[in-house]
């Protein structure tokens, strides 16, 4: 199934926007045959048997409850990491379709997998939660403000970037969970004061080995309660490590804000008015069921115009109208358009595709999707990207990069993020069909030829 099918396809976009995107995708994006040939016959028939059944609400309801008893429990019969039949089972069911592996060895041969079918990179993040126990207690007496457990949270947060970088290979990106830093960041990021200096530093060090395994870093968003003060400390960030070339550190922008152009209006002119480079993650916003509603755009179509329309600030590079007679250039920016919706994938890349066939200046732009998710997309993608961007070396090389999302660790560490997954998606169910008849259809190719 070809990227403009599967765009064209999306019933949740308004007529006058998939109208428009396959329009424009007909204009270049050319995959050629099954796009989903080049996954594994055993990942297809997971992937499909998975899928189908995120596709049924009624059966989500007890999957839901089950993988929240096992992401809670602490008994050893039901604790994936103490019983080792379980552990088997949710390794075969959905530990290996969705996660990298719980130690480096599985988790490069993970990524090198991925590599395999074509992806230009991975996103990694460590999975599991860094939880305060309770009997620790966060604060104590009143000159000293938190209890050291708070401050041990934050050095076993950084260990654990710190391990997962050493998994990367240039290109990659790590994906840093702020909130997993325990009391001190969250408590300062709600209060919207400048980020302390025991999370700066980490976070500095953070970046340092990073740059130093030639591969980026991106902040994950949160509900808006902190992520107004997680904002400025994000762009703090890549004022200090986005100086030179590339940007290093990239922001999450949640199009689902009513004050997301703004946002990223803002963001646009402070680069370029202080002169650093701006990376950007941009996702629709994960907690629409947990956040203030007002805040969201009142419909599903609002939000995906506000995807778009800010995707296009970036591909086109359109500087921000100010008040005063200032003469900004656009920032050097990239762009990493995180998300499974086909049809705003296939626009920005005919806008950028359009743009690079002009000669025009380009933002860098690469797609992400979760591993184990939307495969159609991310296989769609990849080829439209080696079928049209490879006519000569200059192309080439502007060709946008997709990229898969997978967490690491062990199958107890990893329920806690499956579970936060199955909860996002349970609304997808339409998009989730889709991909079920994508995958039955590419099963039925191979049996029947
Ligand atoms: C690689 C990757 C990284 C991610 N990182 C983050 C992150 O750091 N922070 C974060 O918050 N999310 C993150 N997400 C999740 C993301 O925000 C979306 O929840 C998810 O990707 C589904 O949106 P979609 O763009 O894929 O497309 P779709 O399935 O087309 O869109 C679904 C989304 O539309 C919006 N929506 C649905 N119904 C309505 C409605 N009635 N009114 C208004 N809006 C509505 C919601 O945002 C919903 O999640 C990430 C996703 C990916 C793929």
């Amino acid at each position: 199934m070809t990227l403009r099918n599967i765009a064209a396809r999306s019933i949740e976009l308004p007529n006058r926007v998939a109208n428009s995107t396959a329009g424009k995708a007909r204009n270049g994006l050319q995959a050629k045959g099954s796009s989903l040939s080049r996954i594994r016959t055993t990942d297809l028939v997971r992937s499909l048997v998975l899928t189908s059944m995120m596709s049924k609400t009624w059966l989500m309801k007890p999957c839901l409850a089950f993988l929240d008893a096992v992401t809670r429990s602490k008994s050893a019969i039901i604790n994936a990491d103490r019983n080792p039949f379980l552990n088997r089972v949710l390794r075969w069911t959905i530990y290996n379709q969705f996660c990298a592996g719980s130690n480096s060895t599985e988790v490069s041969r993970s990524m090198g997998e991925l590599r395999q079918l074509g992806y230009k990179g991975v996103i990694l993040g460590f999975a599991k939660e860094i939880v305060l126990d309770p009997s620790q207690g966060a604060h104590v007496a009143e000159d000293t403000k938190y209890a050291p457990a708070c401050y041990r949270m934050i050095d076993e947060w950084k260990d654990a970037n710190l391990d997962t970088i050493r998994m990367l290979s240039p290109g990659d990106f790590l994906s840093v969970k702020l909130t997993g830093a325990g009391p001190i960041c969250i408590a300062a990021m709600q209060a919207r004061e400048p980020m302390p200096a025991v999370i700066s530093d980490a976070l500095d060090e953070i970046c340092v080995e990073t740059r130093k395994a030639g591969a980026r870093l991106w902040i994950d968003a949160e509900q808006q309660i902190l992520q107004i003060g997680l904002d400025d400390w994000v762009i703090e960030l890549m004022k200090r490590h986005n100086q030179k070339g590339e940007p290093l550190v990239y922001n999450t922008i949640q199009a689902y804000l009513k004050g997301a152009r703004e946002n990223a209006r803002r963001h646009i002119l402070q680069a370029a008015r202080e002169g650093w480079g701006l990376g950007v993650k941009l996702v629709r916003g994960a907690y629409i069921e947990n956040e203030v509603r007002s805040l969201i755009h009142d419909t599903k179509n609002d939000s995906d115009q506000s995807y778009d329309d800010i995707a296009d600030m970036f591909i086109s590079r359109k500087v921000p109208q100010t008040d005063g007679q200032e003469e900004l250039s656009f920032p050097t920016t990239a762009l990493m358009l995180a998300t499974h919706n086909a049809a705003s994938a296939s626009k920005a890349m005919a806008t950028h595709r359009d743009r690079a066939a002009q000669g025009l200046p380009l933002t860098k732009l690469e797609c992400g999707q979760i591993k184990g998710m939307a495969d159609e997309l991310s296989c769609s993608l990849i080829e439209d990207c080696e079928g049209t961007f490879t006519t000569d070396d200059k192309t080439r090389t502007e060709a946008p990069g997709v990229f898969k999302y997978v967490a690491w660790g062990s199958v107890s560490e990893c329920m806690g993020y499956l579970y936060r997954r199955a909860v996002e998606n349970r609304g997808a169910v339409e998009r989730t069909q889709h991909m079920v008849d994508a995958l039955a259809k590419e099963l039925r190719r191979r049996v029947f030829g």
